[in-house]
């Protein structure tokens, strides 16, 4: 029986106990009607912004048609997303999740299978970077190697190596003759906004292609347009053999993916992996929906530009305020505000918010803005002009 006083949601999340009630574009309003900017995007999540009219119209169609039927049947849906997914990428196949969690976990599976079928078993291990994220399953917490995330969850899941970010020399003194994969997001979001530089991306594709290693990238939370194109990885002119995607491929609904090239996919037959709800028709109408609006001529000149014009505003706040902001960082729409060693990022944002501006922490004490990609220049001078008063006002004897 629980107490009526207490949440009966479990305790995971530090919740704030603002309540949304309803969203438009890029702003929200919460259950006593106050309205808000949304520069955060449900950590990502709502690339098109709230209630999109053309995502809200998909959804109440297919709604009204068809919700489940499983993985049994032929998902037409599925197929025209799968297709247009390729389309729009290096890969030749994909496999729908729900989450991107699920979607990382298969991405893994995937690069076992592939060395197992090419005859190389023993060829399981990963190697992963320091300060990545890929979710909250044993096998991630284990490849992402975060104390915090592993503490009290029992034994580590084997087979993952991790080496620092950005460092080639250790990378490649990593790898054995069990070494299967490299793994990393090329913009680490929740590690605090940490871009690869284009040079590491490129040479771990040399290297991977060197010892004949799978190049796996993590772009649940970079990919689907965030940093003005539509796979951050295209900005380093390179070709995963896999990556594993979510949050802005739903515009809010949930579902990820796994893209991947039909050599990488190749252990993955049939009876080898599967899911019950993923690439379900309602998801697969949405993605569907999604992509119309982000593969519109333009749209994705439009994220960069926009992006840019937000970055260089960001790096006009650091210059005004040096004793708060140590710097910007980021690419397209995905940015960081590293804040100064003695201001805390989640009391900036505490602030923030109660100023009206809607963002997030990230680890190195960086403050997430990752508006929807619908934004206008004008919303993010309104939201520059939010952290201008705050940063203006910021005294750590008032936040203690
Ligand atoms: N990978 C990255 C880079 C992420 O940012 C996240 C979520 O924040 C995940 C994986 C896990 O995705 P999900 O929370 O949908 O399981």
């Amino acid at each position: 029986m629980s107490d009526s006083t207490q949440s009966a949601v479990m305790n995971t999340y530090a919740r704030s106990p603002i309540a949304m009630e309803r969203g438009e574009g890029v702003y929200l309003w919460d259950t006593t009607g106050r309205r808000y900017l949304d520069f955060y995007a449900g950590i990502a999540v709502n690339s098109l912004g709230h209630a999109h009219p053309h995502l809200v119209k998909v959804l109440q169609d297919q709604a009204a048609k068809l919700w489940h039927t499983s993985n049994l049947y032929t998902i037409p849906e599925g197929e025209r997303l799968a297709k247009r997914l390729t389309e729009s990428s290096f890969a030749d196949r994909v496999f729908f999740t729900n989450s991107g969690v699920e979607a990382l976990e298969g991405l893994i599976k995937l690069a076992r299978r592939y060395h197992s079928v090419s005859g190389h078993p023993e060829r399981y291990r990963v190697i992963t970077v320091d300060g990545a994220f890929h979710g909250r399953s044993l096998a991630t917490i284990a490849a992402a190697n975060n104390k915090k995330y592993l503490d009290g969850f029992g034994p580590k899941v084997d087979g993952f190596d991790n080496v620092p970010f950005g460092n080639m020399n250790m990378l490649r003194d990593s790898i054995t003759p069990e070494t299967g994969a490299i793994l990393l997001e090329p913009v680490q979001g929740e590690g605090g906004i940490r871009p690869a530089t284009l040079d590491y991306l490129k040479q771990l594709r040399q290297t991977a292609d060197e010892y004949g290693l799978l190049l796996i990238l993590d772009e649940v939370q970079s990919g689907n347009g965030r940093t003005g194109k539509m796979w951050a990885h295209e900005w380093a002119d390179i070709k995963p053999d896999a990556i594993a995607t979510a949050k802005g491929i739903g515009g809010g609904f949930p579902m990820g993916a796994i893209l991947s090239t039909e050599a990488a996919a190749q252990g993955l037959t049939p009876g080898t992996h599967g899911t019950t709800f993923g690439g379900n028709p309602l998801a697969m109408a949405v993605g569907n929906a999604v992509m119309d609006v982000i593969q519109a001529p333009g749209f994705l000149e439009g994220v960069e530009k926009t992006g840019q014009y937000f970055w260089s505003r960001l790096e006009d706040l650091v210059a005004r305020h040096p004793t708060v902001f140590a710097a910007a960082r980021g690419a397209g729409l995905m940015q960081g505000l590293v804040c100064q060693p003695d201001v805390s990022n989640l009391k900036v944002i505490d602030a923030l918010r109660d100023a009206g501006l809607l963002t997030v922490g990230a680890g190195e004490n960086v403050i997430r803005l990752l508006p929807p990609l619908i934004v206008t220049e004008a919303q993010i001078d309104e939201a520059i002009a939010l952290i201008d008063t705050v940063a203006g006002a910021w005294s750590n004897d008032d936040a203690a």
